[in-house]
Parts: C-alpha cells; sequence; structure tokens
C-alpha cells in the first residue's frame, strides 16, 4: 500500500479556516492523498462530518485542543475534549479514548506550542511528533526534528492547512504492506518519508479573511 498522510487539517468548523468537506474530498483524491487527520480547534464535529462523507479515504477524527500549556492533537477521538485543561489531564482524557497523542509545531514561536516543561515531563506520552509543519519557520521544524530523533519519537507532517490551497503538498509518504488501523499508524509513519512545502502566506492573508468572512456570515458552518 501507498500511503500520503496529512494528520493535520482544520476544516470551517474552526474559526479562522475556510476549507469546506467537500472541497477537502476533492483536493485530497486530486492529490492522492489518502489518509487525513481533521484536527479542528477544540471540536470534533468537522471531523465527524468528514468522516461521514469522505468515503474514499481514511479520515482520522481529531481535534487540536488548547490546553492551559499549548496546543495538544488527538487522533482517533470519539467524543469532544473540552479546552483550557492542563497537558496531563487533555492526554488522559486522550488517552481514555483509546486515542493517539499528536504534538503539533513543539518549537514554533508564532503558534501556541506545548511548553517546554510539559514537553519534557511528558515526553512518554506522545505518540507522534510533528516535525514539519507547512507553517512553522525552517528552524522550529529543524528543532521539532532533533527533538524527536533525540527522544526516539516517530515524527510526521501537517500542513495545518486552514485554506484549501494549503492542502495538498505536506504529507508523509511510505510504501508498506500494513493496512491502515489506529494500531498500525505508528508503524507505518515510522517507515515514512516526510514532503513538505512551506505555505507562510495563509498566516497573513487567510485566516484573517476567513475570520472577516465569517463575520459577515459568508462561510456559515454546515451543522
Ligand atoms: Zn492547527
Amino acid at each position: 500500500m501507498k500511503y500520503k498522510i496529512d494528520l493535520h487539517i482544520h476544516t470551517n468548523f474552526s474559526k479562522d479556516s475556510n476549507i469546506s468537506i467537500e472541497d477537502l474530498r476533492k483536493k485530497a483524491l486530486l492529490n492522492g492523498i489518502n489518509v487525513i487527520a481533521v484536527t479542528d480547534h477544540n471540536t470534533i464535529k468537522g471531523a465527524l462530518l468528514a468522516k461521514k462523507k469522505i468515503k474514499e479515504i481514511e479520515v482520522i477524527v481529531g481535534e487540536e485542543i488548547l490546553t492551559s500549556e499549548g496546543e495538544i492533537i488527538g487522533l482517533f477521538l470519539h467524543s469532544e475534549i473540552k479546552p483550557f485543561l492542563s497537558a496531563k489531564d487533555t492526554i488522559n482524557q486522550i488517552r481514555e479514548q483509546g486515542g493517539l497523542v499528536y504534538i503539533p509545531h513543539p518549537f514554533s514561536v508564532f503558534r501556541s506550542a506545548l511548553k517546554s516543561n510539559a514537553k519534557k515531563l511528558l515526553i512518554d506520552q506522545f505518540d507522534i511528533i510533528e516535525s514539519f509543519n507547512a507553517k512553522s519557520l525552517p528552524y522550529e521544524n529543524f528543532v521539532a526534528k532533533r527533538f524527536a530523533s533525540q527522544y526516539r519519537k516517530v515524527d510526521a507532517a501537517g500542513s495545518d492547512a486552514h485554506s484549501i490551497e494549503g492542502f495538498g503538498r505536506t504529507y508523509s509518504y511510505v510504501e508498506t504492506d500494513l493496512n491502515f488501523c489506529r494500531d498500525n499508524l505508528v508503524k507505518i509513519l515510522s517507515q515514512s518519508t516526510i514532503f513538505g512545502r512551506y505555505f507562510f502566506v495563509e498566516n497573513i492573508f487567510y485566516k484573517i479573511s476567513a475570520r472577516f468572512q465569517k463575520k459577515k456570515g459568508v462561510l456559515k458552518c454546515k451543522k
């Protein structure tokens, strides 16, 4: 099996994204991305809908949860986890659901990276480290990659897309005999190579424009 995996995507269920589920589906098929994790801010509603609507590829229900010590992504969730808990409590809740713990942009200055103390104390609890985030600076990704290898953690790529233009060119690529499932994901990623394309322009323009359009009621989320 060949997998192109992007584990960090925001749909229009995030305040600062304007990606519709249908656009996500079309672009994934066009670019051959066959495993995606929908990781909206503090909600799994978009991810559940994406899982229901997108049948051609694997959709992982995820959530990018803002903890009191920075952001953590839970993958393979069944119920929503509240924001602003401690990092430890958030991880416990991910585990209680049988989810995986994915640490996004762990060293990014302008994104809500998990604080150093939490990273040190909870390192044993991390399943996957995002060593390429398309919105982070190259140096931040370099440090993330070094951190992952120092602690022998599996690493992966996340587009962190908030607009459809930011999705489709950042992924972990692997050819493997392993079938895709929750229990195999870390193993699959351990054999993968990261393909990353930076998309800084989104930081400045798209997120602001998504917020603005939503305020004006142009881009209401479908319930
Ligand atoms: Zn994100």
